[in-house]
């Protein structure tokens, strides 16, 4: 079970506290958000059976306040 986790953790590098604010150096391209949780640029992947976008490294969700915070995304 030690395996697992330890996997589990190289793949998903999840924040505890997730950031506030993308670093200044970072240039995020037009069809890329930042994810508070893994600290990096991604591209939020459509979740057709639920109609939001999730991060494809956390799956979390566009609708997760921390990442509308940060991209500044409220609609
Ligand atoms: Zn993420």
């Amino acid at each position: 079970m030690d395996l697992q986790l330890d996997m589990f953790d190289i793949i998903n590098t999840k924040n505890d506290i997730p950031d506030k604010e993308i670093p200044t150096y970072i240039k995020l391209k037009d069809n890329q958000s930042w994810c508070p949780y893994c600290s990096k640029p991604v591209i939020f992947i459509k979740d057709q059976a639920h109609g939001i976008r999730r991060c494809p490294y956390c799956n979390i969700s566009d609708k997760d306040y921390s990442v509308k915070m940060v991209n500044n995304r409220w609609l």
